[in-house]
Formats: structure tokens, sequence, C-alpha cells
């Protein structure tokens, strides 16, 4: 069974307020082995509503929409779904009650409009709301089923475990989702698609998503099948020939980030490590550390913006800074070799580059990124020429530097 997410509201269609309840539907939704196939968000507009409930129904055997159920005129949620449903409202005397009881409870008096709320579409079962007026409401037709729920978060979720999950249980054929999120480093997406889209491609389940940020992509396989045997089975088929393609440029297979992988390869080893940064300013540190424990093999850094700090703080050589640059192969492993010398780590980690979008007075275009790794063997370098602005390039650069050391770890 596929599902649909209607979210009603203007206020959702404005940079100051995102729609959460949808995402916290679609997690209990999964959870039941029924995938979101579509998500809309809908201002407080009957007509248009109207007509996203039609064509929601038409292709989705649940559609639950979210809002728009308060006592106001822009609240139109059940008129449009009764005009979409071609139903009458009718209305509850009852609820009328209860909603009069409880502004008594608060010491209040109901308002003539609050009786809105007691109007129910014909045929549907009444959702009973205990953290506010708005009652939800529960439509089963031949081939699908629509759920009117209230906007606020917290009746929202409520209601959606006590009334829903239940009815749900008897309605969803049995399923579970089960989905692998292998982990890329220092790979273009485009080349990562072109590589693996043949194996994938060929498969509508597992679903495959794949996401892309600074030097880094997310490949999502999401299985949906009868049992989790099932879809383990399936995912193993599809993910074994991805493995094998993508091979030692897969970090992680459990969605871990980075650092997480790279900390549990030094805590595994009892290895230490200590960075020096130029062009990131911390961001390493601050991504290193972003691990819990990490305390047990992180050192610390060294931020060394200027050549003076550079020679200062990690030795690098006034002559060498002079006659290569700070951005060059040589500075980097200097540098590296000066934070493993000054802090004793197995292992030391740098970073020079230009982020931009100035050159700072070096001779070395923007985006060009250096790295090195230094340990008892020796120091190995990397260098690499990034486009995009500030922010990305170093944000490149960390993971540039994290791949690096991973690589160096795992002998690679
Ligand atoms: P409504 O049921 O449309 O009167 O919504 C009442 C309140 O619930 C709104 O003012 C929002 O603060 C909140 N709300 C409505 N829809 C959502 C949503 N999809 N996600 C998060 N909050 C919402
Ligand atoms: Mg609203």
């Amino acid at each position: 069974m596929v599902s649909e997410i209607i979210a009603i509201g203007s206020e959702l269609l404005t940079p100051q307020r995102v729609d959460t309840n949808s995402l916290y539907l679609t997690e209990q939704l999964n959870a039941l082995g029924v995938e979101v196939v579509t998500k809309s968000v809908i201002g407080d507009d009957r007509d248009r509503l109207a007509d996203a409930v039609r064509r929601a129904v038409s292709r989705s055997g649940l559609v639950i929409l979210t809002g728009g159920l308060g006592p106001t005129e822009d609240d139109v949620t059940r008129e449009a779904v009764a005009a979409a449903l071609d139903r009458g409202q009718k209305y509850h005397s009852e609820i009328a009650d209860q909603i009069e009881q409880r502004f008594r409870q608060m010491g209040r008096k109901m308002a003539e409009i609050n009786r809105r709320q007691a109007f129910i579409i014909e045929g549907a079962a009444i959702l009973p709301n205990d953290r506010g007026t708005a009652p939800g409401q529960w439509i089963e037709e031949s081939d699908h089923v629509v759920v009117l729920l209230p906007g606020p978060p917290n009746e929202l979720k409520a209601m959606f475990l006590r009334q829903c999950l239940p009815r749900l249980a008897r309605i969803v054929p049995k399923q579970v989702i089960q989905s692998i999120v292998m982990r890329v480093a220092g790979m273009p997406e485009s080349d990562l698609d072109q590589l693996i889209s043949p194996v994938y491609k060929k498969y509508e389940n597992p679903v495959t998503t794949i996401l892309a940020a600074a030097g880094d992509i997310q490949v999502h396989l999401r299985a949906q099948c009868a049992t989790e045997g099932d879809a383990q089975a399936l995912l193993a088929e599809v993910a074994g020939p991805i493995e094998l393609l993508l091979g030692d440029r897969i970090y992680s297979r459990n969605g871990d980030p980075l650092e997480a992988t790279v900390g549990e390869m030094l805590r595994k080893q009892a290895s230490t490590l200590a960075v020096a940064e130029s062009c990131t300013g911390g961001l390493l540190a601050e991504r290193i550390t972003s691990v819990p424990g990490s305390s047990d093999y992180f050192g610390g850094g060294f931020v060394t913006y200027t050549r003076r700090m550079k020679t200062e703080l990690l030795g690098v050589s006034e002559q060498l800074l002079e006659e290569r640059g700070a951005v060059s192969a040589e500075t980097a492993e200097a540098m590296a070799a000066g934070a493993r010398r000054r802090t004793s780590a197995t292992y030391a980690l740098a970073i020079t580059g230009i982020a931009g979008p100035g050159t700072g007075g070096e001779n070395a275009p923007v985006g060009l990124v250096y790295t090195a790794v230094a340990d008892a063997a020796g120091c190995r370098v990397a260098h690499r020429q990034f486009l995009g602005d500030r922010q990305r390039i170093r944000q490149f650069s960390v993971q540039m530097a994290m791949d690096l050391l991973r690589r160096r770890i795992a002998g690679l």
C-alpha cells in the first residue's frame, strides 16, 4: 500500500513555518511498511485542496491530511474533502457539547464559530481529540482511505497513535521496509551514478536514492517486502554488486559519517590523532570531535592561519614557506609532520589551501587544497582543485583529509 500526505495551512508556505507533521507521519507509516510516495503543502484554499484530494485518492490507497480543522473561516479541510469525495456533512450535536464542555473546564465560554468543528463528513468515523477541540475523521471508500488529522503536532501525534495505528493495522497488508545506507567519499556524484545505475535501475524495489553533499555521497536502498528476511535478501542482492563496483571508496555501510568511521578505526588500533589546519580554521577538529567519545583518540589541533603561526607552532621552516608557498604539498607535509612531532600522536592530518573568494596573497588558485597525513612510516600528501564557494571548499577539504587518513589506516 502506498500513501500520500497533504499538509494544509498557508503559514506552511511562508519561510517562517515548516511542515513537520509529515515527517512524523512518514516515520510512523514506514514503520508499518507503508511507503509515502507524494507529499504536498496546500494553502488554506478550498478549491485547490479539493483538487489535491481528488488527485491523491485517484492514485494512492491511503491519503492523510493534516491541518485546517480549526474553527475559523480559513480552515477548509472538511469542506474540501467533502467536495472532493462528493459527500455531504452532518452536524453532530454531541461533538459540539464535548467542545463546549472542554471550554467550560477551562473556565471559558465556547465561541459560536467552534460549532463548525462539529461537522462530520457523511460516513466518516469520528476520531476523538483529547488534546484539542477538532476531532479527526476517518473515511473508508472501496479502494482508498482518507484521514483528516488536526494541525497542532501534539494533537496530531496523540490522535495518530491512539486512533489511527489500530485502524491501519487492520487495513495495511503486512509489509516491512528495510534500508541500507552506503556512504562514499571523494567521488563526484555523476561518476558514481554512471557506475552503479546499471545495477539499481533493474529494480523498482528496492528504491535507490543518491544524496550528494560536498565530498560525500549517500546511496540509500529501501526495500519493501512481506517479511524482514525477504527485505534483507533483496537488499543483499542489489547492494552486493554495488559494493563490488564502489569497492574501497565505500567508507560506511550503516549510514555513519566519515568522522565516526575514522574514529572507530583509530579506537580499534588504540591510535591517536592530531590535526593542523589552515584554510579550514578548525572545521576538521570540529567534525572529529562531533563524535561522542572522540577524546579516546583525538589529542587536539593547531589552527595556524598565518605563515608565522605555521612556523612558531608547527616548526614549518620559513625558507620552505618562502620557496614553496603556504599552499603547497611541501607545506602540507611539514604541517602534518610538525603536528605529529609536537603532540606525539600516532597520526597527524594537515590541511592547507585557498578557500576563497580571494587568494590571501598566496600564489595559488581558489579551491586548490593540499592535505597530508603523517605517521611513523612517513608522510602522504594529496591535492585537489575544488570548485564552489568558501563554505563548500572548506567542507570538501575536511572530507578529503579524513578520507586520506582512512585510506592510510586501512593501508589502501
Ligand atoms: P490548523 O489545524 O490548520 O488550525 O493548525 C494549527 C496549528 O498547527 C498551526 O498554526 C501550526 O502551528 C500547526 N501546524 C499545522 N500544520 C502543521 C504541520 N504540517 N507541521 C507542523 N505544524 C503544523
Ligand atoms: Mg491552519
